[in-house]
């Protein structure tokens, strides 16, 4: 039998304390242990939640006896009593999972409070308001929570006593004593009417019921949700922490807040946050009034009178040491909540703080400065996929623009850096939905709540009415890495009618409908009407001082895909270290060159073919010319001819009578030769290799025009290293063949010339049977390029085209078939280890065999990790993925290192 309960600061034996009492509970028990004041409490361990599942919600054997003797532990150390009739313990009994996951799951506060205690805590706190404030808010979560009674049906009471007291749109802490006792009787008619029971007065039944629906939470459709997106497997489980209640809404010397330890927008060092007086934590949370800023620093013009550090020095002051300590003991920026029960501080909560790319960046960099940290623990410390968020589009500055007489109509909370413009859109469905057709969509919203996740997720862009910077819509902007703007109090959303109302500055209102265009600028919390023009993202210095120390450690390549010149600097620019993989398809694409490319395809012989050819061939060597200069004696991998034949056909009548009279020939004949290349299966049809097999001459253009560019580019003293690749090879055979014909037309290019210039041939490793015979493919290829777009969908023989009807039911959580979209991140079982064989096989036919990989799965950290297991040299990824790549093959390196 396991141990399922921990006091907080209680000794943990050979267990991760995270994996053991969740990310919450461990960082109480940790706060104990540094002597900050925690309220007591414990912990019931995630392995309670995992055997509770398991048992189909029945509490594991034992768990009754460890649990009682935990809140007799908590009732001696608190001297009171949970459901005492003279001076009751009340507690909160709060979720907690391994990882952070926000608002995700349930917390209940107040619990122990019943007819009997509440008349108590009245008498002991002296203040029947706030005894009864505490009884309707229990009577809320508890009810929603674990009764299943819907917040809505009291909200709607709460309006009806507003409405007998005077005026429906008093604020929460305006309602008087007597009213909120009201409020708190028909709460329980409420509860009697909708479950046919009474609200529950026994203590005990309350905290079962409690522990059990924080359970159950782990299981709720939002939570699962959230998993499914930041891949947290959901066998986890969540933990129980119960603890003892501290007040902030006992008047003013009173509130709640949370802090930051560094800003998690900018990363700056100075402690951040805000706090609500008079209130309870979740009103922070919930961003149902608008915060005050904890420092006079960070505080508006003019509203520097409301920061905590104004009005309650000695607790700010208390606040401020506690932060430093958590900051320099976690090594790391963290996020606090506490509370101030009539000038008493309490800290609630702690754990490492979600931030901005930006933010993480320089708390890490900085970290290293600070000598909290070494170099390579700054490296490990950055997620990878954050750095999305550096490349990231934005607005010019407000000054600029002001200058240029754009103003914004409305401002708010800069909570989620970077710029968007799209319509307007009030709901998440909506927005999902035009933005499945393609649209660009602001979800502008009074507050956001788990139930909008999926919209937040289309949108370019969000904007909130009311919440600060820890609300819901801020914090998971942030996570998805979209701007945001928030508690923009000057907007006003009119679901009804459609339209959103903006108070000016000037005291003019603006009314826009849903649809209108709007741009926002969530670095500085600005909303513009109409759509501006946005600029691409920007480096900061210390994203390049990460950079250097990932390329330090890290031992893969790391190349780009790009088939441009333009796209060659940029890429370099983000530290590319070659071309992985050069299309050549979109350069027979072109406007000015499709004709040429239709005549050849549909030329009637050999010698019309060559002589369309000849008109392509000095643009395709203009173009690697381009390519070669930009990447100034980096390694460019170019392959050739991939496509099927037929993509390159006209398809409407103008061109097929255009092409007609360029061949000379009639249309009708022109029509019937292109009905004749039909394929019925093309992406397993005439296409790759099997095209120059088949018409060598298209393969032997482009080789020439290569090669007569690397010749081009050495007679003016530029190095050159090209790398000629063969697409959609199945067979050893294919490849010699093709390899004699590359290599005589190579050959036969130096020789013209008079000069040598190195190059290699190798292949794409994109079917299965490549990867099986591969050691005989190498003995005429020098390097492997795995295409793991194809490979995936042959090894799976999954169309990637068709596969968004099923993968998703493949990949829904409860199915658990998969839990990652095998296109995005590779498949490490089947086509992983087609990937293996091949490097194997691969390395026996030719020893010094080179290896990348090109795939899509180039730019995904984990399939990068995957990469580094394997050896391969390097891989290759889209540019603005590159510092992803780069940063994601150091930590694999370094993870290795430490396995
Ligand atoms: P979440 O994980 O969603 O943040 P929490 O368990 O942290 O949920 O609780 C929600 C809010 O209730 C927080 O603001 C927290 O500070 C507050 N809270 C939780 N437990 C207590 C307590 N014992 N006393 C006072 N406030 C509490
Ligand atoms: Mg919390
Ligand atoms: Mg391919």
């Amino acid at each position: 039998m396991g141990k399922y309960v921990y006091l907080f600061g209680e000794k943990i034996t050979d267990a991760q304390p995270k994996e053991l009492l969740g990310g919450k509970g461990a960082g109480l028990a940790e706060m104990t242990r540094l002597g900050i004041p925690v309220p007591p409490g414990f912990t019931i361990t995630t392995e309670t939640c995992r055997k509770w599942g398991e048992a189909g919600g029945k509490f594991p054997e034992g768990l009754t006896a460890e649990v009682g003797a935990a809140v007799r532990a908590l009732e001696d150390k608190m001297a009171r009593k949970l459901g005492d009739a003279k001076d009751p313990l009340l507690v909160s009994v709060r979720s907690g999972a391994r990882a952070s996951m926000p608002g995700m799951m349930d917390t209940i506060l107040n619990l122990g409070l019943n007819d009997a205690s509440v008349e108590a805590l009245a008498k002991t706190s002296g203040d029947r308001r706030f005894a009864f404030d505490a009884y309707r808010r229990l009577l809320e979560m508890y009810s929603d929570v674990v009764l299943g009674v819907d917040r809505e049906h009291f909200e709607e009471i709460f309006l009806a006593v507003k409405r007998s007291a005077g005026d429906e749109n008093m604020t929460d802490q305006l309602v008087p004593a007597d009213k909120l006792e009201e409020l708190c009787r028909r709460s329980k008619e409420l509860v009697q009417q909708r479950t046919g029971k009474p609200f529950p007065q026994n203590v005990e039944e309350q905290l079962w019921g409690a522990i059990g629906a924080v359970f159950k939470s782990w299981e709720n459709p939002r939570a699962a949700r959230y998993r499914q997106m930041h891949n947290i497997p959901s066998w986890w489980g969540t933990a129980v922490n119960v603890q003892a209640m501290v007040f902030g809404n006992m008047g003013d010397d009173s509130g709640s807040g949370v802090a930051f330890t560094r800003n998690p927008s900018s990363g700056e060092k100075a402690l951040y946050g805000e706090f609500l007086s008079n209130a309870q934590g979740e009103d922070v949370v919930a961003g149902i009034r608008t915060p005050q800023p904890l420092t006079v620093a960070s505080a508006a013009p003019g509203n520097e009178k409301s920061a905590l550090e104004h009005v309650m020095p000695k607790a700010f002051a208390e606040i401020r040491a506690y932060c430093e300590k958590l900051d320099l003991h976690f090594r790391d920026m963290q996020d606090v909540e506490f509370t101030i029960e009539k000038g008493r501080v309490y800290i609630l909560q702690t754990r490492n703080g979600k931030r901005t790319a930006h933010a993480a960046v320089r708390i890490a960099v900085n970290l290293v400065a600070e000598k909290l940290l070494e170099p390579k623990e700054a490296v490990l410390r950055v997620e990878p996929e954050a750095l999305d968020q550096l490349l990231h589009p934005r607005l010019p500055e407000p000054d600029a623009l002001a200058r240029k007489g754009i103003h914004a109509v409305a401002t708010g909370l800069p909570a989620s850096p970077g710029a968007a413009r799209g319509k307007i859109v009030l709901d998440a469905d909506e927005a999902e939905r035009l933005a499945a057709e393609g649209q660009d969509v602001i979800l502008v919203r009074r507050e956001t709540s788990p139930e909008d996740i999926h919209g937040m997720k289309a949108a370019k862009g969000i904007v909130t009415a009311t919440g600060g910077m820890t609300s819901h819509a801020a914090v998971v902007a942030r996570g998805l890495g979209t701007c945001c703007v928030a508690g923009c109090s000057a907007v006003s959303v009119d679901l009804a009618a459609k339209k959103v109302r903006i108070r000016k500055p000037d005291g003019s209102t603006l009314e826009l409908n849903a649809g209108d265009v709007i741009s926002i600028d969530g670095s500085y919390g600005k909303i513009y009407q109409g759509a501006l023009e946005v600029e691409a993202a920007s480096k900061v210095e210390e994203f390049e001082q990460l950079m250097v120390w990932a390329d330090e450690y890290r031992r893969l390549g790391v190349r780009t895909n790009t088939d441009t010149p333009e796209g060659s600097v940029e890429a370099r620019g983000w530290g590319a270290e070659g071309i992985g993989l050069c299309r050549t398809e979109h350069m027979f694409f072109a406007e000015d060159r499709l004709e040429a490319v239709r005549c050849m395809v549909l030329a009637e012989s050999d010698e019309q073919r060559a002589k369309w050819l000849a008109k392509i061939a000095p643009m395709q060597r203009g173009d690697f010319i381009g390519i070669f200069d930009a990447m100034d004696g980096l390694p460019v991998t170019i392959r050739l001819l991939d496509w099927p034949l037929h993509e390159f056909l006209p398809k409407e009548e103008a061109d097929f009578v255009s092409v007609a009279r360029a061949l000379e020939t009639d249309v009708e004949l022109v029509r019937r030769r292109a009905a004749a290349m039909h394929e019925l299966n093309p992406m397993l049809g005439h296409r790759g290799i099997r095209v120059g097999i088949t018409q060598p001459s298209i393969y032997q253009t482009q080789t020439r025009a290569i090669m007569e560019a690397a010749v081009d580019c050495t007679k003016r003293k530029i190095a050159v290293k090209p790398e000629i690749m063969l697409p959609v090879v199945a067979m050893a055979e294919e490849v010699a063949t093709m390899r004699t014909i590359v290599d005589e037309t190579a050959k036969q290019v130096l020789k013209e010339a008079g000069i040598d210039v190195p190059y290699l041939v190798g292949t794409m490793i994109e079917l299965p049977r490549a990867c099986l015979v591969a050691e005989d493919i190498a003995k005429s290829a020098e390097f492997f390029s795995f295409g793991t777009n194809d490979l995936t969908q042959t090894t799976f023989g999954i169309s990637r085209d068709d596969a968004g009807r099923f993968l998703s039911a493949y990949m829904e959580e409860k199915r658990g078939l998969l839990t990652a979209d095998p296109f995005a991140q590779i498949d490490v079982a089947g086509v992983g280890e087609m990937v293996r064989v091949a490097v194997e096989r691969g390395r026996k036919g030719r020893p010094d065999l080179k290896l990348g990989l090109c795939g899509e799965h180039g730019g995904d950290p984990t399939s990068i990790e995957f990469c580094e297991e394997v050896g391969l040299d390097y891989v290759s990824c889209s540019p603005p993925r590159l510092p992803i790549a780069r940063l994601a093959a150091a930590q694999a390196a370094l993870r290795a290192k430490q396995a």
